[in-house]
């Protein structure tokens, strides 16, 4: 393998091992990773020994799967590697898979999952044991089953995903007959848990490749469909004044945001969800649907509330931007509602859709774009009341006034909000007091 070498420990352990007498490998990403050129911390190394044998050679160690036959053991440098013993399937049912252990590094490799996934790499002896011609595969940039994909794919339904996934990142074309027994499979992926589903989508959006690969192969392969319904309807939806539709325009999007922000590239993602009608709510205004289809994404996933809140709170901003031509009044109202700490991920979210629609014609240009961030870092930062508890009288003061808190006092800071927004030289204390009373004079029932 041109030249590579393991990590120190990864090396130690293999050596400590066989000097045992337990024939180890290194196996899996790291060697698929490292056959591609890119770096991996992810050594997993595999091993005739068994768990009880792994613990007994090495002092410190700790039990990770035993039941899966994986130890984790801890190198000199406090580094954690996974040495799992070889193992083979006995019995699979599309979720996961009774295994056992084996004697062959052979047996190891025929139960993963794809080609590029069953290298064997020995970082001492340094050759390659390749049984199915997965190094050749990525080479020639290949993805397919290690075996039957009829076969291989209803073992464990996940591998759909991650075939879509590893042909997104390596840029491989799925063999044929793969391809077919993949689409075959999407119906049958609902049997996985959403938590599984949801991690397979987050590895993409977190992925040093551009996500739009595997996305559209999530489109291609009826899987968008199967799984996401939200995202599926904005394929082909078109985008008023852009030559394409939400989905390709969304999938510009993503990648044009850095994969340590994968919360900016779900919000990029999700930005066209509330444009589709659909029967029953054409009603509704787009916002609101964006808003509602996203949480329901997210919530299907188990994701967090506050992941929930943190992405479905951006979405429905992302395709509705304010006009840059507006009133300062209509800005501050704009800043209100999306909520100031919320400006700097939507610029970075509109700047991403200023560039996808330079790729390609849209109705986003730099002109506008510069003008309305702008406009709204200024208003931003200007000091001016964007909120109840930035105005010169409180609920306290109310109280202060002789008024009982209750229902009222909400409904009245905001009534002042709303002029203060409309004409900020009208946040004064004195101004406010008098409003407030006429206001709530007019409400309260007489004593
Ligand atoms: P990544 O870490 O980017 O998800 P990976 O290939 O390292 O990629 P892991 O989940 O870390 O994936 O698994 C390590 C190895 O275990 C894989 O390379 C593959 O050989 C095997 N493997 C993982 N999941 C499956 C599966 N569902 N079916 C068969 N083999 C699998
Ligand atoms: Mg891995």
């Amino acid at each position: 393998m041109r030249g590579l070498t393991a990590p120190g420990p990864v090396r130690w352990i293999v050596r400590t091992l066989e000097d045992a007498g337990f024939e180890t490998w290194a196996v899996g990403g790291a060697v698929r990773d490292a056959l591609a050129g890119i770096p991996s911390g992810d050594w997993d190394l595999a091993t005739r020994a068994t768990p009880r044998e792994v613990r007994r050679i090495f002092r410190r160690t700790v039990p990770i799967g035993v039941d899966h036959g994986t130890m984790g053991v801890l190198a000199r440098d406090g580094t954690l590697f996974e040495v799992t013993t070889f193992r083979k399937d006995v019995e699979t049912t599309g979720r996961h898979a009774v295994v056992e252990f084996a004697d062959e590094l052979d047996d190891d490799l025929a139960r993963r999952d794809f080609t590029i996934n069953a290298v064997a790499w020995h970082p001492i002896r340094k050759v390659v044991h390749d049984p199915f011609e997965g190094a050749v595969d990525l080479e020639r940039g290949v993805l397919r089953t290690v075996g039957s994909p009829e076969d291989r794919l209803a073992e464990d339904y996940l591998r759909v995903l991650r075939a879509l996934r590893f042909a997104g990142a390596f840029q491989l074309r799925i063999e044929g007959r793969t391809w077919r027994a993949l689409t075959a499979a999407v119906p049958r992926v609902g049997v996985l848990s959403p938590e599984r589903i949801r991690e397979e989508l987050e590895k993409i959006l977190a992925g040093a490749a551009p996500p739009s690969r595997a996305l559209g192969l999530y489109a291609a392969s009826g899987l968008l469909s199967a799984l996401y319904g939200e995202l599926d309807a904005t394929v082909g939806e078109e985008r008023s004044g852009a030559g394409g539709d939400w989905f390709s325009h969304a999938l510009r999007a993503v990648d044009l945001l850095p994969a340590s922000r994968p919360t900016l590239r779900w919000a990029a993602l999700l930005q066209g969800v509330g444009e589709p009608e659909a029967p029953g709510d054409e009603e509704a205004h787009p916002w609101d649907r964006g808003l509602l289809r996203s949480a329901a994404v997210l919530e299907r996933l188990r994701s967090s509330n506050a992941r929930i809140a943190e992405i479905s709170q951006l979405v429905p901003w992302v395709a509705r931007p304010p006009d840059p031509r507006g009133t300062d009044a209509e800005l501050r109202r704009w800043l209100a509602r999306a909520g100031r700490e919320r400006l700097p991920a939507l610029l970075r979210l509109w700047s991403a859709a200023v560039r996808a629609d330079e790729l390609r014609d849209g109705p986003w240009n730099r002109g506008d774009f510069n003008t309305l961030a702008a406009r709204l870092r200024a208003l931003a930062r200007s000091g001016l009341p964007l909120e109840v508890g930035e105005l010169a009288l409180s609920g306290r003061d109310l109280i202060r006034m002789g008024y009982s808190p209750g229902p009222l006092f909400g409904e009245v800071l905001r009534f002042l909000l709303d002029q203060v927004l409309e004409a900020p030289e009208l946040n004064r204390p004195e101004y406010l007091r008098d409003e407030a009373s006429r206001w709530l004079e007019a409400r309260m029932p007489d004593e």
